[in-house]
């Protein structure tokens, strides 16, 4: 088994894990939170180190991310476990599964960075689950793809810790977060968590230099409230930048949120046509057909720089970062650096 980063043994034998804000306090023969890291005689292990629940080469755009290298493949890869308990997880079966049940796969760090290269892939993502209980792999991994040159991307719920957080800095080029919902009280009962953790590490990750996309699973009757969401908009032009692409998702029950239904259209588009109005420069819709709302739209002239159908992309009127109409310098990641 693989020792954790990111804790500290106490005089008792217990251990107190800094790797995300549950800031666990572990029993000798004991997990956190997570399920993922154990507490064996005083030690911290990290036990999914390099085994793997999922692994897809994906279109970029699945993530969503759609500023960061757009139009390419992301080698993509998923654990078990999860510091979150969201009431409505779409990937339940692998964020909740125990490590006797589960079905896993070891693929070493070396192995997966060479995957992603036979495979034609600009990037790696860690991803399906969440992605800071995977810390160490993650880490090793993400050092070597970025020495072949390919991005690297966490889809996560940004509760890492602000020093595990600096830690990954070095290897991490985009921070696909969910924020979602603005209330803490929503935080707390719907995932087990708090608010404030997550707008600090995404703060964070953008002073750290990262390319950041915001995710907001917009759920009927919880989190829909519109003064609610334009304060969220309103605190991510102001901490994040006016140029932060921010993607509203229509919801589906599943798991343990059977007793609503899905998004309607017409609340995206208000919450689209909300953001515009508050100066955020790139709005996006999903999980919902639309032939509009995930366009890339020149914010100086509106010229349709990106096209977006499913998950394929044409781009009409961008000339690498430039719009091809007015010139307009477009906040979007082209090429790996
Ligand atoms: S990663 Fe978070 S949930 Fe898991 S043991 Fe550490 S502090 Fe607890």
């Amino acid at each position: 088994m693989h020792e954790a980063l990111q804790y500290k043994k106490n005089e008792d034998s217990t251990v107190t894990c800094s790797l995300c804000n549950h800031r666990c306090t572990i029993k000798e023969g004991r997990h956190g939170v997570c399920g993922v890291r154990k507490n064996e005689q005083g030690t911290l292990f990290a036990e999914t180190y390099g085994r793997i629940s999922a692994e897809a080469i994906d279109p970029i755009e699945k993530k969503p991310l759609f500023h960061y290298l757009p139009g390419t493949l992301s080698y993509s890869l998923g654990g078990i476990g999860c510091n979150f308990h969201c009431e409505h997880c779409q990937n339940w079966h692998i964020s909740r599964a125990n490590l006797e049940g589960a079905h896993l796969r070891d693929l070493p760090p070396d192995e997966g960075v060479r995957r992603a290269v036979y495979g034609r892939c600009a990037s790696i993502s860690w991803t399906y689950n969440e992605p800071t209980i995977w810390h160490e792999y993650a880490l090793d991994m993400g050092r070597l793809a970025r020495s072949k040159g390919l991005g690297t991307i966490y889809v996560t719920n940004g509760y890492i810790t602000e020093e595990a957080l600096r830690e990954l800095a070095p290897m991490l080029a985009a921070f696909r977060v969910d924020i979602k919902s603005f209330s803490d009280a929503f935080y707390k009962k719907i995932c087990g968590a708090h608010l404030q953790p997550v707008l600090d590490s995404a703060a964070l990750a953008r002073e750290l230099g990262m390319h950041i996309e915001t995710v907001t699973l917009v759920i009927p009757g919880l989190n829909d409230d519109m003064e609610e969401i334009s304060a969220l908009i309103r605190w991510v032009i102001e901490h994040l930048g006016p140029a932060t692409p921010m993607h509203f998702s229509a919801f589906h029950p599943d798991y343990k949120m059977l007793d609503r239904g899905a998004t309607p259209l017409a609340t995206l588009e208000k919450i689209y046509a909300k953001a515009k109005e508050l100066g955020l420069k790139y709005p996006y819709t999903g999980n919902v057909y639309s032939d509009r709302y995930e366009n890339t739209y020149c914010p100086a002239c509106g010229t349709t720089l990106i096209e977006r159908h499913g998950f394929s992309s044409r781009f009409p009127g961008l000339d690498d970062q430039q719009c091809k109409n007015c010139g307009e310098k477009i906040e979007i990641v082209r090429h790996v650096t």
